[in-house]
């Protein structure tokens, strides 16, 4: 199966693609796996996008494209693959239909994970990183310290990470509207789209989407 995963930050899609790629066992490609294994391999492409980076600039859609089209034509993904951040706008999804198109393939389903938006501010807001080293996480409503303030592992301070705050969390959340949220309509006018809810257990989440999947294959 080829299929591609979208939600808006904080609906849990790294933790539901590692479990849905085990279960279809087909690879789980991100974009953010992409970027550090072509960066650390210094690759070509790795070069560039790091010099786009250091520069404090957006890396530009070719750059993720190629990365993205070398790391699908290994022989893992042969028999499917579930992308993770890719595409993240309307023209990556495009260069990703004429990619597949020229192999004579197709995406067999497209997952969007549905989060209301104040849950997502809810869930990552509420995220507090242990100060040392390891950076145990705990969350002030779903996962609380005995000891407010006080990592239950290790006893070291919990903060709040400058890219969990409120305003950083609506700022992606725009991010994610503007640009990715158009690619649902793109898929949708192609019949791929099936929506699930992200919310509850992340099993139960997992279950939801390959019921979901399963029903999509079967109708195509
Ligand atoms: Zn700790």
């Amino acid at each position: 199966m080829r299929i591609v995963l979208v939600g808006p930050p904080g609906a849990g899609k790294g933790t539901q693609a590692a479990f849905l790629a085990k279960n279809l066992s087909i690879p789980h490609i991100s974009t953010g796996d992409l970027f550090r294994a072509n960066i650390s391999k210094q690759t070509e492409l790795g070069k560039l996008a790091k010099s786009y980076m250091d520069a404090g600039n957006l890396v530009p859609d070719e750059v993720t494209i190629g990365m993205a089209k070398d790391r699908m034509e290994q022989p893992d993904a042969e028999n499917g693959f579930l992308l993770d951040g890719f595409p993240r706008n309307v023209s990556q999804a495009e260069a990703l239909d004429e990619m597949l198109q020229s192999e004579g393939m197709k995406l067999d389903g497209v997952l969007d994970l549905e989060v209301p938006e104040e849950e997502v501010v809810k869930r990552i807001a509420g995220r507090r990183t242990c100060r040392n080293k390891s950076a145990h996480v705990f969350h002030a409503t779903y996962k609380p310290p005995k000891k407010e303030g006080v990592c239950d592992v290790c006893g070291g301070e919990l903060y709040q990470r400058d890219d969990d705050s409120e305003e950083t969390v609506r700022k992606r959340l725009e991010v994610y509207h503007t640009q990715t949220e158009p690619i649902i309509d793109y898929y949708k006018a192609q019949g791929l789209v099936v929506t699930i809810s992200a919310l509850g257990k992340v099993e139960d989440v997992t279950a939801r989407a390959m019921e979901a999947l399963k029903r999509e294959d079967h109708a195509a």
